[in-house]
C-alpha cells in the first residue's frame, strides 16, 4: 500500500500482484499503464477477464475448455473418434495439436494422481474415461500424461483398468525426456513422440 497513490490505484496494483510470475515492480508499472492507457482499451481488458470466468466451462464429452456444450475438436467430424488422447490438462492440448500431427479427440483427467498434494484418482475424469471405453468403438487409448513420475503413475494406474478391455493402450514416449512436462516440449520433440507412441505393458 503506497499513501502517494489513490486507494483505485492502490487496489489495481494490489490485484496485478497477485497474479503468477507478477512482482510488485511490474504490478505498479501494469497499473500505470492501465491508468494511461484510453478508457475503450482499459474497458477490453476488464471484459476479456469478465469473459473467460463467465463463458468458458468444460466440454461435456472430453472436460477441454470450451464455450458450448461441445468443444470444437469433439464437433470435428474429421476426428477418429476411436483414438483418444489421454492429457493432464487443456494446456497440453493445445501444444499436441500444434505439431499438426493429432487426428484423434481428447480425454482431459484434470490433473494427475498425487495423494500427497491432495490429488486422489476419483478427483480426476479417471471413471469417465473407463465408461467411454466401455461403450465401445474406442480402437486405442493414447495416454499423453507428463513423462515425469507423477504423469506416468498416472498412466499406469488407468491402464491397469484397461487391460482387460479390448483397447490398445499406448504412450507417448520416444524423445521425450523423462521428468519434463508436455507443456514445456518443443514440438518437433512431441511430434516424435506421437508417431513413436509404443504400447504400454
Ligand atoms: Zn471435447
Amino acid at each position: 500500500m503506497n499513501n502517494a497513490y489513490t486507494e483505485s490505484l492502490n487496489r489495481l496494483i494490489e490485484e496485478f500482484g497477485r497474479l503468477p510470475g507478477i512482482g510488485s515492480k511490474t504490478a505498479e508499472r501494469l497499473a500505470f499503464y492501465i491508468l494511461k492507457a484510453d478508457a475503450a482499451e482499459a474497458k477490453k481488458l476488464a471484459e476479456a477477464i469478465n469473459d473467460v470466468k463467465d463463458k468458458i466451462g468444460r466440454c461435456e464429452i472430453c472436460f477441454n475448455l470450451c464455450e458450448q456444450q461441445t468443444c470444437r475438436i469433439c464437433s470435428d467430424n474429421s476426428r477418429d473418434k476411436g483414438l483418444i488422447c489421454v492429457v493432464e490438462q487443456p494446456r497440453d492440448i493445445i501444444k499436441l495439436e500444434q505439431t499438426g500431427a493429432c487426428k484423434w479427440v481428447y480425454h482431459v483427467l484434470g490433473g494427475h494422481i498425487a495423494p500427497l498434494e491432495g490429488c486422489e484418482p476419483d478427483d480426476l475424469t479417471i471413471n469417465e474415461l473407463l465408461d467411454k471405453v466401455r461403450a465401445g468403438g474406442v480402437k486405442e487409448i493414447i495416454m499423453a500424461t507428463n513423462p515425469n513420475m507423477a504423469g506416468d503413475g498416472t498412466a499406469f494406474y488407468i491402464s491397469s483398468f484397461l487391460r482387460s478391455m479390448p483397447v490398445k493402450v499406448t504412450r507417448l514416449a520416444r524423445g521425450l525426456p523423462s521428468g519434463t512436462t508436455i507443456e514445456y516440449a518443443s514440438g518437433k520433440i512431441l511430434a516424435d513422440a506421437i508417431s513413436g507412441r509404443q504400447e504400454l505393458e
